[in-house]
């Protein structure tokens, strides 16, 4: 069984959620890579990882490490522990940390720039795509536009953050979420919290 993230690594997915994820890459790592789109400081990452490690996968992590818009100085989810000595938010030496620690570092692929940046450059398939970065509107239609379509038949797409309700919060995860559904390419599996996934029918 999968160990829980130990507490001192930051981030803001229960444990319950991911262990969901932890099964979900468990059973289509062995088809092909995992991409995580938003990193953080390793949290869901080592849930992915762990997955991955034992069918000997590899999980890409995407993130450029600056922190998605709420992380920022004054914002509702900034830290003052991930400021560089230059005053910039900074995840990367955090996440590097928390990756070695679990005893990842052969497994988890850290890929530091955006994710549109990122998807210039990629033409294979993903066994599953686990989107969970910036989530302005234009963040979130970017990553899926990017991203959900190179998620190969019988793979998982799964979404993080998704509120039906606006009081819960934004928006932006629950419209990529209904734009993934009513595309016709994916099949709903079940929710956790706000972790929801799709597997890709198969063409
Ligand atoms: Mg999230």
């Amino acid at each position: 069984m999968p160990q829980p993230p130990h507490d001192d690594v930051r981030g803001f997915l229960p444990d319950e959620e991911g262990l969901q994820l932890y099964h979900w890459a468990r059973e289509t790592a062995a088809l092909g890579p995992l991409l995580e789109i938003g990193s953080y400081c390793g949290r869901s990452t080592i849930w992915l990882g762990q997955a991955a490690k034992e069918k000997q996968g590899l999980v890409f992590a995407v993130d450029h490490h600056r922190g998605s818009e709420e992380h920022q100085p004054g914002e509702s989810h900034h830290d003052t522990a991930l400021v560089n000595q230059r005053g910039e938010v900074d995840t990367l030496s955090m996440f590097r940390r928390n990756i070695e620690a679990a005893g990842l570092e052969d497994t988890v692929i850290a890929v530091v720039t955006r994710s549109a940046q990122f998807a210039r450059s990629w033409s294979g398939q993903l066994s599953m795509v686990f989107i969970d970065g910036g989530h302005s509107l234009s963040a979130a239609l970017s990553d899926f536009r990017a991203w959900a379509p190179r998620v190969m038949p019988g793979g998982i797409l799964a979404i993080h953050d998704v509120f039906p309700d606006p009081a819960a919060g934004g928006q932006a995860p629950f419209t990529i979420w209904r734009l993934a559904e009513a595309s016709g390419l994916f099949e709903p599996l079940k929710s956790v919290g706000s972790l929801r996934g799709f597997r890709r029918i198969a063409a």
